[in-house]
């Protein structure tokens, strides 16, 4: 997978290339690259920013700027591009939208700061075919879209063929089965009078199954019933019921 990123902090991204993102570049599974949005700018100040239309407070991002920018950057190379956009106003990215762009072949990220970006260079890339999503990472407002970009392309990668060492981590985590992950133990059996659930240690898996899936639903009742209601009618058998 390719992924672009335009911004005006290209340093805020330079976490991409950590840990296991970073050697997921590596290794050749995923590329990166981070452009400046300045180095689109005509002016001696490089401004990317102007004046709302209508007043009220705070800056737009420049239409003419980020045109250009997006012009470039999709051009090249030449693979079918998704454009995210991030926003508070944006849909919910969630773990379902993170597997779908897992099958992209790239991602175009457009971090908006101040108001955000002109709304015509988004209604231009989508006359110009080009798929546009407009996301959130949650209901709150950051500054900018540059801590938006780091979760998603994170939650991402994390999915791309060979980037875990063990493909199951990611089938198991939270959201796969619609419900939230249950509770971890680790060694020692006993840490400060604490013990690890019996059943754990015991090596029934299919008791071990039962404990762990029955902790997910009494997890995701208690924290997230709103996931519980999203469930499909045959996602539940008897003895989800009966937990
Ligand atoms: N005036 C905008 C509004 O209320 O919808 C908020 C703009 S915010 C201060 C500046 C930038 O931060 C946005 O253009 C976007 O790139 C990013 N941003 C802020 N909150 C976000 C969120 N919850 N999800 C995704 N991006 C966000």
């Amino acid at each position: 997978m390719r992924i672009d990123v335009v911004t005006i902090f290209p340093s805020y991204l330079q976490p991409l290339r950590e840990a296991l993102l970073g050697r997921a570049i590596d290794r050749g599974l995923l590329e990166v690259a981070v452009h400046d949005l300045r180095d689109w700018t005509h002016d001696v100040h490089q401004a990317v920013d102007d004046s709302p239309y209508g007043g009220g407070p705070g800056m737009v991002m420049r239409p003419q700027v980020w045109g250009e920018a997006l012009d470039d950057v999709l051009a090249t190379p030449d693979l079918p591009a998704r454009l995210v956009v991030p926003t508070p106003a944006g849909r919910p990215f969630t773990q379902a939208t993170a597997h779908a762009w897992a099958a992209e072949e790239r991602l175009v990220f457009a971090c908006g700061r101040y108001e955000g970006i002109d709304e015509r260079v988004l209604l231009d890339a989508r006359a110009r075919g080009i798929t546009v999503d407009e996301v959130s990472i949650g209901d709150y407002v950051l500054v900018g879209g540059e801590v938006a970009v780091l979760v998603m392309v994170e939650a991402v990668a994390r999915l791309l063929p060979g980037v875990l060492g063990n493909p199951r981590s990611a089938a198991e985590d939270s959201f796969s089965d619609g419900l939230l992950e249950g509770p971890s133990y680790t060694r020692p059996e006993v840490w400060r009078e604490l013990a690890v659930p019996d059943v754990l240690r015991g090596g029934n898996h299919a008791a071990i199954a039962r404990w762990r899936r029955d902790r997910a639903l009494e997890r995701t009742r208690d924290r997230r019933p709103d996931l519980l209601d999203a469930l499909g009618p045959d996602a539940l058998d008897a003895a989800d019921r009966a937990a």
